[in-house]
């Protein structure tokens, strides 16, 4: 009986990884081909004031579409991106594409946003980073204060020099530097004394708690004071309450983004978003 279980569990489970590298392989193989058949679409997440709850930009998040894998989400597809190089010229789509919508949404709503577009190390390995980076700023006419690049700390662990040296060449183009999910990985603090950060983004699992428990407002309270003694501004992410924002807003953390303003969005439904907030 017990043997019998056992095997039992065991088919199961070869099963279901069987699944698991069946798809990371469709995945794959599907990803070669799919920036060549205008499968990656991007959608935009407007990020908020919190004093003033005017928008004051958006965050370009990747979506995939394919005939035979159905919807595939970033966190599914990104790693592999990533382990495969082809994050490369994927990456490289995104940067122009939000720098291009960037510029037609400054010009209908005639006032200035900025635009956080996420990177994977391995970008930061491409050499040919900062020259498309510039060509894509001017091709579109965006000034590069107006563009944040976000890097997870996961990203900065190896501690390998090239990072150090793309960090600093972003940065010295005037490019902001936006640190993401913060929180969740370690040894953040040491890193935003080494690298050039702008922004800190706090992690939307510390967000959740604030209207609940007195620790995690204790700690996020402690992040934003943190944050603005180094001088630099703080986005809470996942904002999904009003009180999470009103809170906020208290302990003077500068922007947000969550589901409580809006959902990532395709372009068009941005910009007539973003209109609408404008009338009022
Ligand atoms: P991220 O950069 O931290 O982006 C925020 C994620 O949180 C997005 O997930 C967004 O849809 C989600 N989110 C925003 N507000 C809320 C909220 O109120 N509640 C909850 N539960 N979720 C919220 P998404 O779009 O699935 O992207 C996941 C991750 O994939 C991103 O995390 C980013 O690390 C990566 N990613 C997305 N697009 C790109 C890209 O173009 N390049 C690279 N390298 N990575 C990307
Ligand atoms: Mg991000
Ligand atoms: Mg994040
Ligand atoms: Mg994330």
């Amino acid at each position: 009986q017990a043997k019998a279980l056992g095997r039992n569990t065991y088919s199961f489970f070869t099963e279901e990884m069987n699944a698991i590298m069946r798809r990371r392989f469709a995945i794959e193989e599907q990803m070669h081909t799919a920036l060549a058949r205008n499968e990656f679409t991007i959608h935009y997440q407007a990020l908020f004031d919190v004093q003033t709850q005017n928008i004051s930009g958006a965050e370009a998040l990747l979506r995939w579409h394919n005939a035979t894998l159905g919807q595939v989400t970033p966190d599914e597809f990104i790693p592999i991106a990533e382990h495969t190089g082809l994050i490369v010229p994927i990456g490289k789509y995104v940067i122009k594409q939000a720098l291009v919508f960037l510029n037609e949404w400054q010009n209908i709503d005639q006032q200035k946003y900025s635009i956080s577009v996420n990177l994977s190390p391995r970008q930061l390995r491409d050499a040919t980073l900062i020259d498309l980076i510039k060509d894509a700023l001017q091709d579109a006419n965006i000034s590069p204060e107006s563009l944040q690049l976000e890097i997870t700390e996961g990203v900065l662990m190896t501690g390998q020099a090239y990072i150090q040296e793309a960090l600093t060449n972003i940065s010295d183009l005037g490019i902001k530097l936006g640190m993401d999910d913060f929180g969740t990985g370690y040894s953040s603090l040491s890193y935003l004394r080494q690298y050039p950060f702008d922004v800190l983004k706090i992690d939307r699992s510390f967000i959740y708690g604030i209207a609940l428990n007195k620790a995690d407002c204790d700690l996020v309270k402690a992040t934003i004071a943190m944050s603005h003694s180094l001088g630099l501004t703080v986005v809470a992410e996942g904002v999904e309450t009003q009180e999470q924002l009103h809170l906020l807003n208290e302990l003077g953390c500068n922007f947000a983004q969550g589901y409580y303003f809006a959902k990532p969005l395709p372009a068009n439904q941005l910009l007539d978003f973003s209109a609408s907030k404008k009338k009022k």
